[in-house]
């Protein structure tokens, strides 16, 4: 594989896509890195419902699929490939990744976040075991089964809907007496009655099991009492963290990790971007992050041309 690009896209979800279509229709020499291949965290939910143009909601896969091909029609190159650091040598970004080392005038960094582990013990025992972040790629295997959702943004809730189609019961935890999550989502959780049960102000304390998941112990928040609820599954839904360590010192981050980026998606770093749910940032959805995506490809072309004074003037 060539090694020296103009643009180097790093995560191949909904952001870093669309920079892909961006930047190789503008005819910018375009590479995508991704360790896992197209999706992203699309890639672990089943159906997009607020992805304007689509009236009855889309397939995730289906998105995925068209946005990929849609870069690639335009001459993007995609490699499977884990990004372990990045640098800057003068006007050049230099991209180590586990297979070898590219170069690139502009970075767009799209590498997304991951879902937030709760920390507690039994957790990481137990994970594949009965504890899961994906409720798309597990829950068929909690089939007539009881199992608790953790957390009440739209996450959770929205998978917690879609374990329904699978599960006996589902009790979701949630740390305060109300959800986070988005009006509609709320209606259609509590129109499910029959399934669907709620343990409010309650922190889980500990994933019991051994082999596989048989409760977790949770601790109400303001009395302290203390309870074991018994399950098959745990899913859990608290959140997610940036895929940033990789930029440590070289971008500037928040206390949590999550990459500043302005109006025009530039980092601290001129000729880096960041997009997509790696950014600081309020609204984190599809339509944000391919907006934004598209954004950092623009000004990434633009930084390019620049430098090469093939720019307009
Ligand atoms: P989120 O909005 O940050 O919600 C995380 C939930 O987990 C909150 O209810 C939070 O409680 C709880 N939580 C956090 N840390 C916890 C801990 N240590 N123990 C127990 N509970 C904990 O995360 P998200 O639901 O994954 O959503 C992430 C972003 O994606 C959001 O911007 C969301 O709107 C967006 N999203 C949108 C859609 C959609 O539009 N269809 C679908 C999915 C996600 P508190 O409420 O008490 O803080």
């Amino acid at each position: 594989m060539k090694k020296e690009w103009d643009v180097i896209i790093i995560g191949a979800g909904p952001a870093g896509l669309t920079a892909g279509i961006y930047s190789s229709r503008a005819r910018m020499e375009t590479l995508v890195l991704d360790k896992m291949g197209p999706g992203g965290q699309l890639a672990l939910t089943e159906n997009i419902e607020n992805y304007p143009g689509f009236k009855d909601g889309v397939g995730s896969f289906e998105l995925i699929q068209s946005m990929s091909e849609q870069a690639k029609r335009f001459g993007t190159v995609f490699s499977v490939d884990e990004v372990v650091g990045i640098s800057v040598q003068g006007n050049l970004k230099k991209v180590i990744t586990k297979k070898g080392e590219f170069s690139a005038w502009a970075l767009v960094v799209a590498a997304g976040a991951s879902p937030q582990r709760l920390g507690v013990p039994g957790e990481e025992k137990l994970t594949g075991k009965g504890v899961s972040y994906c409720a798309t790629c597990d829950a068929m295997f909690f089939k007539d089964k009881n199992v608790v959702v953790v957390g009440g943004g739209d996450t959770a809730i929205e998978e917690a809907m879609f374990l329904t189609k699978f599960c006996k019961k589902i009790t979701v935890i949630h740390r305060r007496d109300r959800l986070r999550a988005t009006k509609i989502l709320q209606e259609r959780i509590f129109a499910q009655k029959d399934k669907v049960d709620f343990c409010w102000k309650s922190a889980v304390k500990e994933i019991i099991g051994d082999a596989k998941v048989q409760a977790v112990r949770v601790q109400n928040v303001d009395t302290g009492e203390v309870k074991d609820i018994a399950c098959d599954g745990v899913f859990v839904f608290v959140g997610y963290t940036p895929n940033s360590s990789f930029l440590k010192g070289v971008l500037k981050m928040d206390e949590s990790g999550f990459v500043a980026s302005d109006d025009d998606m530039k980092s601290s770093v001129e000729g880096i971007f960041a997009c997509g749910d790696i950014r600081r940032k309020s609204l984190k959805q599809v339509v944000t992050a391919c907006g934004e995506g598209a954004t950092a490809a623009f000004c990434a072309q633009r930084y390019v041309e620049e430098l090469k004074g093939t720019a307009y003037s």
